[in-house]
């Protein structure tokens, strides 16, 4: 137990936090407080600063839990021991080496979720996007006219270097765009910001992006808007870039130009024929129609021409539509045992049993369809065992 917490809720960590997490959420509330950011925030950015000196010096850190904060005073931390805030926060950004400026906006990447049927009839749509414009009152300067002075954070180079702990003792460092600047090198002077955009040089937007889905286009298939991703002054716009995202899809599946679907048939359909139909996803009906005399195999895949998926290319030609058959035997049904030779001349002959002897004990089957052992009631007999002994005859 530690005596007090107040230093941990000042960062949001719990008692138990490990340094790197203790560093992490340094790094984010000192980006978000800082002066440069929140100028009338100036003293819940020195408390975060004191409270990060604290935490992320094991000794320090160990004197506050068992002790608190006049642990920590008595300690020779007093009020005006502590480091200034800025200090603090120099020494964890380092500068970066001035070379990774960005010269090209990210692209920014959407998902656009369509149906099966979507794909196969064409359709259109309609996205809204949230991005960042230029401020045309500062023409994206951010303040007025010359009154840009060097950034602070990163002392001009626009890229700030940050220690990552990958493991305990293994440190590697990152390099990171200013999150002052922007990787500009450049920062404006809280009293001489642009009121439009507080300074920021860009404002959000919404901005409706509109796509037409062609028949046959793919899962995965991307429409690129050149040069409408956010924008940012002096950087080139990125792309904005729509995924297709396709939902499965209950009756059939797709394989590429293919369409696969599931057909149950019962046992006399796949011995006698049948007729079945079905629906197509632009709203026509087809009959599934077998060749007399063909047994449907269980398992078994047919296709049928030109009844798959829109070709892309070409819209009018389609790719394949692909049966498989779900044979389904009678369930838990009986055949009349004086016909059954009649069913038994059609089918192909079964192949003789030539280790049958005199002398091998007749076992039956159960009669019931297959159950779990259940004591004593499983073993009652009904009586009737008439229909069994075409089996054994
Ligand atoms: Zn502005
Ligand atoms: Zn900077």
């Amino acid at each position: 137990m530690v005596k007090e917490k107040a230093y941990y809720d000042t960062l949001g960590v719990k008692p138990n936090a490990m340094t790197e997490e203790i560093k992490n959420s340094y790094q984010r509330l000192a980006v978000k407080y800082h002066p440069d950011k929140k100028p009338n925030e100036g003293e819940k950015f020195k408390l975060i600063s004191q409270a990060y000196e604290v935490l992320s010096d094991p000794k320090k850190r160990d004197l506050y839990d068992r002790g608190g904060e006049q642990a920590i005073k008595e300690g020779g931390m007093g009020e005006g021991n502590f480091s200034s805030p800025t200090d603090i926060f120099d020494k964890f950004f380092g500068v970066g080496s001035c070379m990774n400026k960005e010269k090209r906006g990210k692209d920014k990447f959407h998902q656009l979720s369509v149906s099966l049927n979507d794909l196969y009839n064409g359709t259109s749509r309609k996205i809204t996007q949230h991005k960042y414009v230029i401020c045309k009152k500062c023409e994206g300067r951010g303040g007025k006219k010359g009154i840009v002075e060097k950034c602070t954070w990163c002392k001009g180079c626009g890229v700030l270097v940050l220690v990552h702990q990958i493991i305990p003792g293994i440190e590697e460092q990152r390099e990171s765009i200013c999150f002052n600047c922007g990787g500009e090198g450049k920062q404006i002077n809280v009293k001489d910001r642009c009121k439009k955009c507080s300074g920021n040089k860009v404002i959000h937007d919404n901005q409706i992006l509109e796509v037409h889905v062609n028949k046959g286009m793919k899962h995965g298939q991307k429409f690129v808007f050149t040069g409408e991703g956010d924008q940012k002054p002096g950087v080139e716009t990125g792309d904005v870039v729509l995924v297709l995202n396709q939902k499965e899809y209950a009756t059939y599946q797709r394989q590429d130009d293919n369409l696969m679907m599931k057909m149950e048939i019962k046992l006399v359909e796949a011995l006698c024929g049948f007729k079945k139909p079905i629906e197509t996803m632009d709203g026509r009906v087809l009959l599934i129609t077998s060749y007399p005399g063909e047994v449907i195999k269980h398992g078994h895949l047919k296709n049928i021409l030109n009844e798959g998926m829109p070709l892309q290319r070409d819209p009018t030609e389609k790719g394949l539509l692909i049966i498989q058959f779900i044979v389904t035997f009678p369930h838990n049904q009986w055949l009349p045992v004086k016909k059954l030779s009649f069913l038994e001349a059609l089918l192909p002959p079964r192949e003789k049993e030539e280790m049958i002897t005199d002398d091998m004990k007749v076992v039956e089957l159960e009669r019931e369809p297959y159950r779990k052992y259940r004591g004593a009631a499983y073993q009652e007999d009904d009586g009737t065992r008439d229909g069994v002994q075409c089996q054994t005859s």
